[in-house]
């Protein structure tokens, strides 16, 4: 009996590895892009480059403004990425904008707002996004402010309510095991139980700024200088911002121009390989949140930054 489970674990292992090999080299014959788009697509349509695989064991972290490493990506390749929604006035439009274009995004929901608006949760796995996780509430003190107890309370209530809006019913372990962090507020003890439970947590390595109202041209420009500087990586927007709506049909033709493509992730496979951080970094996000926290509550020294960041905490 002793001899069983190791048997059994190795077992498992090489099945593993034969399926993920098997789907390597089924890859190049899988339909691409082109295959998946719909009639009303565009035939230039930007589509989805590639489609990356992200196993979570050991619950990685990835996102230059919070991690010293992040996805590995290639040259030009773009995860987009949209946080807090759904909310009925914008979402419906950016799944229209990305629908038209056949590009595929991963959307990190807000628990009460997926219990609020189901029907887009629905859509949004429906047309082929990812649906991952960003608490249930948003709370405005950030996780990193709450107890551990609190903090992790917030964390698997909001796996459920998206969960449960999106497929019906909620497992003991969330579908997609992505989580962002609201505010990219992290703290030890939640990030040790995120990795316990085999989690991964999304930061960005890029964002729109959209959380400060400009048009949506302003907001264009922006993104893209930022994009051209760093030529690849996770970006962050909102779908809960109108002008981030308005902008987006705009920006996957201008990332079509310039010869970008859309890497879409999805949970399964092999954890993913990393790509290290320059020599000097820092993290951004926790700059912010100490700043802000100088802001509300002066230059008293606090054993932790007490707010979010305005920007990524706004709602
Ligand atoms: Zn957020």
């Amino acid at each position: 009996m002793g001899q069983q489970k190791p048997t059994l674990e190795v077992f498992w292992r090489a099945a593993k590895t034969v399926l993920s090999v098997a789907a390597g080299l089924l890859q190049p014959l899988l339909p691409g892009p082109a295959a998946a788009r719909s009639p009303s697509c565009a035939p230039d349509a930007l589509g989805v480059s590639r489609t990356l695989y992200l196993g979570t064991e050991g619950g990685w972290r990835a996102g230059l403004k919070s991690y010293p490493q992040t996805l590995a990506l290639d040259d030009h390749e773009v995860i987009l990425t949209f946080d807090d929604g759904p909310l009925n006035s914008t979402t419906g439009k950016i799944l229209d904008a990305l629908a038209a274009e056949c590009v595929k995004a991963t959307f990190f929901l807000v628990g009460r707002n997926a219990e609020a608006s189901p029907a887009l949760v629905k859509r949004e796995i429906a047309e082929g996004h990812t649906v991952a996780h960003h608490s249930y509430s948003h709370p405005g003190a950030t996780l990193r402010r709450l107890s551990e107890k609190a903090a992790l309370a917030e964390i698997v209530k909001g796996f459920t309510a998206v969960d449960k809006a999106g497929y019906g019913a909620a497992g003991a372990t969330p579908r997609t095991p992505f989580f962002r962090y609201p505010g990219f507020a992290d703290s030890p003890e939640t990030l040790a139980w995120l990795a316990q439970n085999n989690i991964a947590v999304l930061g960005a390595d890029l964002w729109a700024s959209d959380w400060q109202p400009m048009t949506p041209q302003a907001e264009l420009d922006l993104v893209m200088d930022r994009l051209d500087k760093e030529k690849r990586g996770i970006l962050l927007f909102h779908d809960t911002k109108a002008q981030t709506a308005a902008m987006l049909p705009a920006l996957l033709r201008e990332l079509k121009q310039r010869g970008y493509r859309i890497v879409h992730i999805a949970p399964g496979g092999e954890p993913p390989p990393l790509r290290a951080a320059p020599p000097g970094w820092t993290s951004e996000t926790d700059k912010i949140i100490a700043n802000v926290f100088a802001k509300e509550y002066g230059a008293r020294p606090a054993r932790r930054p007490a707010l979010a960041p305005a920007p990524m905490g706004a709602r």
